[in-house]
């Protein structure tokens, strides 16, 4: 393959002189006094400006996903990333990106926001992609092709092989977007990074690891990308007390296991259960946290269910998703109760 990454970023952010913080020039010696960067002296902790590069929280993360702390970049949610990758990327009102429909919404949204075209193509029947139909969508303002693996809101894993060759015949970035891949039994991307210059893994804390609160994702890529990522992202992109907490989980990754272990057994009760009532049509295979249902009535059973108190996700509206409900695995009374709702639906 022929990839060269000058060519493919923006002008502008290859040449872009990146701001130069207080905490990057003041590196690696010992010091007592900080008198740099404009704090107040008092308040200790909450006084000082984070490490705009997270190194300590990135030392701790490398063993747990295999990749050195120089190839990953962390931000806001992923949703940080997202929005990065069209701005390092795309040139507004110029380029175009691929991506696999029905997926994840912010793909779009952050497309929209820069003003770059986007390509969305059908998956199959069987919610798999086709690698010849989406890099026949692509042309030469095609920078990315978005892939979603366990995909959202079908649930699913994308094959593997097809993946493999969308990564190896496109030449511009291909983003995996494996914010889903704990619950799978599908080898992340992740592992594979060095083979591929032009991929882009997208890793979150919101799910597996129980901690949408604190706002924190992944991305992981080859070190000249993530060097692109750190040039363009705000200064101080996570908070101090989003570091910690990740800190904090991590230290108690055992907690987290367990909690996967219950969700996916709790996964095996739910479907079969599901595929019993009358009121559900199809049940869609799933390698996530969450489970696509085609129903009888999509709008009639949502609002059913938010008169009982229960929230799913109605998917009705989304192309090839009619009449379909997106719904989470929740904790085992949580599910019950749902599935003892959806039996007494009229
Ligand atoms: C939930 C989700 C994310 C996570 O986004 P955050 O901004 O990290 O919370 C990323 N990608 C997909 C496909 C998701 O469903």
């Amino acid at each position: 393959m022929n990839f060269e990454l000058g060519k493919l970023v923006r002008p502008n952010i290859w040449a872009l002189e990146p701001y130069s913080c207080a905490r990057d020039e003041f590196k690696g010696m010992q010091a007592h006094v900080f008198l740099d960067a404009n704090e107040n002296p008092y308040n200790d902790p909450l006084n000082r400006y984070p490490d705009p590069l997270q190194e300590k929280l990135k030392e701790r993360l490398a063993p747990f996903k295999h990749v050195c702390p120089s190839q990953m970049f962390l931000g806001n949610g992923s949703d940080e990333a997202i929005d990065l990758v069209y701005r390092i990327f795309c040139n507004p009102g110029i380029d175009n990106v691929v991506a696999i429909a029905p997926t994840y919404g912010m793909y779009k949204v952050c497309a929209d926001i820069n003003e770059v075209e986007y390509r969305s193509v059908p998956l199959n029947d069987e919610w798999q992609l086709d690698p010849k139909t989406l890099l026949s969508a692509a042309d030469i303002n095609t920078k990315v092709i978005w892939i979603c693996s366990p995909n959202n809101p079908t649930g699913n894993d994308m094959s593997r092989e097809a993946i493999h060759e969308v990564l190896t015949k496109f030449e511009g970035i291909v983003v995996i977007d494996e914010a889903y891949s704990d619950f799978s039994t599908q080898k992340p991307f992740r592992d594979i990074l060095d083979n591929y210059p032009n991929l882009i893994v997208l890793n979150t804390f919101s799910k597996a690891w129980a901690s949408a609160a604190i706002r924190l994702g992944m991305a992981f890529a080859s070190e000249e990308i993530i060097g692109l990522f750190n040039k363009v992202k705000y200064p101080y992109n996570v908070n101090l007390l989003t570091q910690e907490k990740a800190l904090a989980v991590l230290d108690d990754f055992m907690h987290v296991e367990g909690w996967l272990t219950q969700i996916k057994r709790e996964r095996e009760h739910v479907l079969p259960a599901l595929q019993e009532l009358p009121i559900v049509l199809k049940v869609f295979p799933t390698d996530a946290n969450f489970v696509l249902v085609r129903v009888t009535d999509a709008n009639r059973i949502y609002r059913y269910l938010i008169e009982q108190g229960i929230v799913v996700r109605n998917r009705h509206r989304v192309q090839l998703c009619q009449d379909c409900l997106r719904i989470t695995i929740g904790t085992r009374q949580e599910n019950n109760e749902l599935l003892g709702a959806m039996r007494f639906f009229k």
